[in-house]
């Protein structure tokens, strides 16, 4: 056939012979391209000095043969794009994301000497690439004469060589300048938790402040400087930058919310707090805050040491932020939160660890939520007086959580430090908080009997359950327009046929009428129609006619705020 020349005829040969050499042509340019923009990446990142110091040896291959041995894992395993994350770099240009003000204006900076900071990051199962662009932007973009030392705490991470090759990796990298920042390297062998890992971290430390760092963050330009000035006016201040949000699935960099504020509710979860700007104030300027913005913070080694450190006896993960807050601010400290420092930090959905069983877990708690508990339970008794009623009032399974310690120390430190009473802080500086435990007159779960009323999550059905399920509703009593309210602000209210309902919480009088309830001891009477609630029968609620010694009819708080008060 092929003889016959019909196949190929000496035009349509020339013809596929041009088609494949402009094929070869176009697989020869793009790999060009490809080239020349990963050493674009690469020479970029070699090229330019860290700050102030003339780096060299640099190699592309040297971070890309560092990060090859990241064990392969799922991106569940991480809760981020682990993939996008191994392509990104290890230095990325960071949009702008502070206000302009911040530009324009020098800080006021200490003398190095007397400044000089540690930097402490503990880290659990944290990919490689991430580790190492949080360390990375740091390096680059930290003024070298106030960096005095790197702290990193391998909280007993399953890649077991990772420290060691960061190591490796580290004194190829800072060649130039290792006689002058201090590297220290830990790990745990068996895995600690975050909160003894930082205190570990900063038992280390021989700076004048300690910076607690995550391990997926990225650092943005000048933000030392701003925090530097606000620290150096006033040796009990604590601070934390403003963290920018780095979204987990395609890393990209957002501009953080600079009119809010750190917070926390009764049951001790953290909550975000608007700011209010007053007369004259800047929303780049340094403001007050009731609590950190999450975990990233700075503060004096010496006062964080006098503190006693994070709480040693919370365990693993959870409410030692609050915990140090709350301690800094009744024993002579401030928090602020400064606009002008940015730190990107990837919020993840959900926690990318386990937390260990307890020995004596819970059968009815999960040992995240125990863990949350047994935290929250040690600050409410150390730390809140009279108000850890509250605490117990929308946690009461709290209550049987053990404890293996007595209070004796903080007690100690309270009593030493002449710290001030709990009212103290929510009055002075929580206000929200005050305000919410003045707007109820009684709340938590409404007991009849031995069970107690329960809206189901998934379809708002009204039973009753036990009182220790662990999403038992916490109901509020809302002292001015007597509603009955859940947590997710549904109003218990009495509908047509005198049918129990629970719907929005209303703002208009028709709704509110329809959901006001009053207090007749422990009976609740409604307000619109006269009759009380009652449970008749095992699993049936109804409206009847007030009967003032049935039991059926009498629904008992956990808390009640007269009474506190
Ligand atoms: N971490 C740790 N040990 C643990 C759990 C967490 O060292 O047992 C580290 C984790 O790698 C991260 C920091 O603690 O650097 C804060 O944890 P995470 O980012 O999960 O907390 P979040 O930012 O969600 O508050
Ligand atoms: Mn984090």
């Amino acid at each position: 056939m092929f003889a016959s020349g019909k196949i190929c005829r000496p035009r349509r040969c020339l013809f596929y012979i041009i088609v494949f050499l402009i094929c070869q042509l176009i697989l020869v340019l793009q790999f060009i391209v490809y080239k020349r923009n990963n050493d674009i990446t690469a020479s970029k990142f070699s090229s330019q000095p860290l700050h102030h110091s003339n780096d060299s040896g640099i190699h592309f291959l040297d971070w890309r043969e560092f990060i090859s041995h990241t064990p392969p894992r799922s991106e569940d395993y991480y809760q981020y794009n682990l993939h996008l994350s191994d392509t990104l770099g290890v230095i990325r240009n960071l949009p702008s994301t502070r206000h302009y003000g911040c530009m324009t204006r020098p800080f006021k900076l200490p003398p190095p000497l007397a400044s000089k900071v540690s930097v402490v990051i503990s880290f659990h199962n944290e990919a490689r690439s991430m580790l190492l662009r949080t360390v990375v932007s740091l390096l680059r973009r930290t003024p070298e004469e106030y960096l005095h030392e790197l702290i990193l705490v391998d909280d007993g991470s399953q890649d077991v060589t990772l420290l060691d090759d960061l190591m490796r990796w580290m004194d190829g990298f800072l060649a130039a300048r290792r006689d002058r920042l201090g590297l220290i390297f830990r790990r745990n062998q068996k895995r600690m938790g975050l909160i003894s890992s930082r205190n570990r971290g900063a038992s280390l430390a021989s700076g004048n402040y300690v910076l607690f760092l995550d391990s997926h963050c990225e650092v943005n330009e000048e933000w030392l400087e701003p925090l530097l000035e606000r620290l150096a006016l006033d040796p009990h201040l604590a601070v934390s930058p403003l963290l920018d949000p780095i979204d987990p699935t395609t890393l990209s960099y957002r501009k953080g919310n600079e009119m809010l504020k750190g917070g926390f509710d009764w049951s001790l979860h953290f909550h975000w707090l608007k700011r209010q700007l007053a007369i004259k104030e800047l929303p780049e300027m340094a403001y007050k805050s009731p609590a950190f913005a999450g975990g990233v913070l700075m503060m004096s080694r010496d006062w964080f040491l006098m503190l006693g450190s994070f709480n040693s006896y919370l365990k693993i993960w959870g409410g030692e932020s609050i915990e140090l807050a709350i301690k800094l601010w009744l024993c002579g400290g401030q928090i602020e939160i400064v606009p002008c420092s940015r730190i990107g930090h990837i919020f993840r959905r959900r926690h990318a660890f386990d937390f260990p069983p307890q020995s004596d877990q819970d059968q009815q708690l999960s040992p995240a939520q125990e863990t949350y508990l047994h935290n929250s339970k040690i600050i409410a008794e150390s730390w809140l007086d009279e108000y850890k009623n509250m605490f117990y009032a929308l946690r009461p399974v709290a209550r049987r959580i053990p404890l293996d310690h007595t209070y004796d120390e903080m007690q100690k430190l309270r009593r030493e430090r002449q710290c001030h009473p709990f009212e103290w802080y929510l009055r002075h500086v929580n206000p929200e908080l005050r305000l919410h435990f003045d707007e109820l007159s009684a709340t938590g779960t409404l007991r009849n009997e031995d069970r107690c009323l329960h809206a189901r999550q998934k379809n708002s059905q009204l039973i009753l359950a036990s009182c220790y399920l662990s999403d038992i509703t916490q109901w509020s009593m809302l002292r001015s327009s007597g509603q009955l309210s859940t947590q997710r602000e549904l109003c218990l209210g009495v509908g047509l046929r005198m049918r129990i309902t629970l719907q929005p919480c209303g703002r208009n009088e028709t709704t509110r009428k329809s959901q006001r309830w009053l207090r007749l001891g422990t009976h609740l009477l409604h307000a619109e129609t006269h009759l009380c609630l009652d449970n008749p029968l095992k699993d049936r609620l109804e409206m009847s006619t007030c009967r003032s010694h049935a039991v059926s009819q009498s629904f008992q708080f956990a808390l009640e705020m007269e009474a506190q008060t």
